[in-house]
């Protein structure tokens, strides 16, 4: 090989090596900017979260490259049993229904756990949804949920805020190994669990006062 040639290769791939690093500085330097629209790489892998190694443990609130964290807390409305009293929204289950807006001690330090009236009166079903907005991840409700519950409540890392990197920062401390990079199925992708609280959001804001 002529030394042009080889220079010419070894420029090329300095150029490639360049970018990627450039590309990946870019996407951890952004992802600080909570307004900033992502979605992991198009493709049959994402970093997700295995919901019967997860133990609720904080570390996602805080170890995610993005801030706030690309994880959040859903309520998968299959699972749930619509009660008065969610272990995941009240830590006190005897306060009555009436009083858990004044009175109940909420499990959500960020009132991040919403609760509607769905059907049957103040006594009757409920609809529990998580406001993304407000989720740190703190994994609170979800570990009451599933220490207590129907395990309904989960986390999960949000295809749409998760900038896919190569090694996921939460993947790199979890003491469960929970966090896989798992080939994505259709039926077992939780965007669906996601725009169904979203749907029942909306359901519910219709027949009842949220508390
Ligand atoms: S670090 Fe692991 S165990 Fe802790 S909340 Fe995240 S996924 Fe669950
Ligand atoms: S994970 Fe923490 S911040 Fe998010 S809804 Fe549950 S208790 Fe609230
Ligand atoms: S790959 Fe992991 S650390 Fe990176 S943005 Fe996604 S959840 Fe956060």
């Amino acid at each position: 090989m002529s030394g042009g040639r080889r220079r010419f290769i070894r420029f090329g791939g300095q150029l490639i090596g360049a970018s990627v690093l450039g590309a990946t500085a870019w996407r951890i330097f952004t992802g600080s900017d909570p307004d900033a629209v992502f979605s992991q790489p198009k493709g049959p892998y994402v970093w997700r979260i295995n919901p019967d190694k997860c133990t609720f443990c904080a570390l996602c609130e805080t170890a995610c490259v993005r801030s706030p964290s690309a994880v959040k807390a859903v309520n998968d409305q299959k699972k749930c049993s619509y009660c008065v009293a969610c272990y995941g929204h009240i830590a006190e289950l005897d306060v009555a229904s009436e009083l858990i807006q004044s009175q109940g001690v909420r499990v959500c330090p960020y009132d991040a756990v919403k609760r509607r009236e769905y059907a049957g009166g103040k006594d009757g079903y409920h609809i529990y949804t998580i406001d993304d907005a407000k989720c740190t991840a703190c994994g609170k409700c979800a570990k009451r949920c599933n220490e207590l519950g129907t395990k309904s409540m989960f986390l999960i890392i949000r295809p749409d805020l998760c900038i896919g990197c190569n090694r996921c920062a939460i993947a790199a401390v979890c003491p469960e190994d929970a966090v896989e990079w798992a080939h994505s199925y259709p039926e077992d992708d939780f965007r669906g669990e996601y725009e169904l609280e979203q749907s029942l959001r909306g359901a519910g804001a219709e027949s009842g006062a949220a508390s």
